[in-house]
């Protein structure tokens, strides 16, 4: 027997094609056909205390520091070794490396609306059993505002179905202003459940996010959007990471940073620095090499034999962030943690130092 999802458009999907479609072609960016067989993410399978989704398997904004490409290249792996190769996504499989490939081919969940719909309408389904009171994170991975979804609008259709059901817990990440098209979705969600935006903001200097986050949105469309998503009465802070040792943790610029999205109303801010994993370090590492090569040794020594920053470092991070957050009168993210009774990730650092560039 055939077993076939809807997409967002009513289209029929076979979940057992062998073969994964280019659907689009944008510049040099194209867009495969994916379906998925299950869209929500349970804690057990992604080691976080949360269900995610991710409407799409790869990002174009193409952060350097992104730490996510490991599941890319998960999926492209196993496209090859089942088959599922198409002529071009082979020849792109062959011709790039795997952290540009991240940025350039992306998957796209189209019938992942239908399978959440249908997820959420059976209560029997085991999903919605154990997402009683439990967190749903959409764009753990990748953005799912990225520019695939002016076009396939696979975000927009999860949030219609999350709009039909009311006692969710439900936050979004992403770095794009293409959220507040949805500013009517988002509000229906927000009158049902519990509603959080997260605008993901390292620096306020166009430039040098356009080095680190090449094809990401410039700062100043994010506080916009942050500013549009609070007019509308929406939980919507700012996510200051990961914060770059030596790059954009000059602690003007950060205070400039936390003044401004306190201005433009931000609920909360929170901070850390960056974490490196194999997948992340493979094409960060080079990219400090060839962009900040005063800083490489540095790096080195950190992170070559660690994911983490050096504790010190961290926990000066922390401390100089909750004085930021008490100076602009705006919640700190651990505060936020402790008043609604969650566990921060980062409840674990005494925050101690000064800020310093020691790493
Ligand atoms: S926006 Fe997020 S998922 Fe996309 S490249 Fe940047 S860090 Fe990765």
């Amino acid at each position: 027997m055939k077993h076939r999802d809807t997409g967002l458009f009513g289209e029929q999907y076979d979940r057992t094609a062998r073969q994964l479609p280019v659907i689009g072609e944008q510049k040099d960016i194209r867009y495969y056909s994916s379906p998925a067989r299950s869209v929500l993410n349970g804690p057990e399978t992604t080691g976080m205390g949360f269900w995610s989704i991710n409407p799409y398997v790869g990002c174009a904004f193409g952060c350097a520091y992104c730490y996510a490409r490991y599941t890319h290249r998960y999926v492209m792996e196993r496209a090859a070794t089942d088959e599922k190769m198409t002529d071009v996504l082979g020849e792109a499989y062959n011709r790039l490396p795997p952290w540009l490939a991240f940025e350039r081919n992306i998957f796209v969940k189209r019938n992942a609306p239908g399978i959440l719909s249908r997820t959420l309408r059976f209560g029997s389904d085991r999903h919605l059993k154990l997402l009683d009171g439990e967190t749903i994170v959409i764009g753990t991975a990748t953005d799912p505002y990225q520019p695939a979804e002016r076009r396939f609008r696979v975000t927009r259709g999860i949030l219609e179905v999350l709009a039909e059901h009311p006692g969710l817990r439900v936050s979004i990440i992403t770095k794009s202003p293409l959220i507040t098209r949805d500013i009517d979705l988002l509000s229906r969600i927000n009158r049902l459940s519990d509603l959080s935006i997260h605008i993901s903001l390292i620096t306020l200097d166009r430039e040098l996010a356009r080095r680190i986050e090449p094809r990401s949105p410039t700062p100043e469309s994010r506080v916009r959007a942050l500013a549009r998503l609070r007019e509308a009465g929406l939980d919507a802070g700012i996510n200051c990471m990961p914060v770059l040792p030596g790059i954009t943790d000059n602690p003007s610029d950060l205070d400039a940073l936390v003044k401004r999205v306190s201005e433009a109303g931000a609920t909360y801010v929170g901070a850390c620095a960056v974490r490196l994993q194999s997948a992340a370090k493979e094409r960060y590492l080079p990219f400090i090499e060839q962009e900040f090569p005063h800083l490489a040794e540095r790096y080195r020594n950190t992170y070559g034999n660690s994911a983490s920053a050096g504790e010190k470092y961290r926990e000066g991070l922390a401390r100089f962030f909750e004085k930021l957050c008490a100076k602009y009168g705006v919640r700190s993210l651990s505060r936020r943690y402790e008043e609604e009774g969650d566990e921060s990730p980062d409840s674990a650092l005494v925050p101690s130092v000064q800020l310093s560039f020691e790493i």
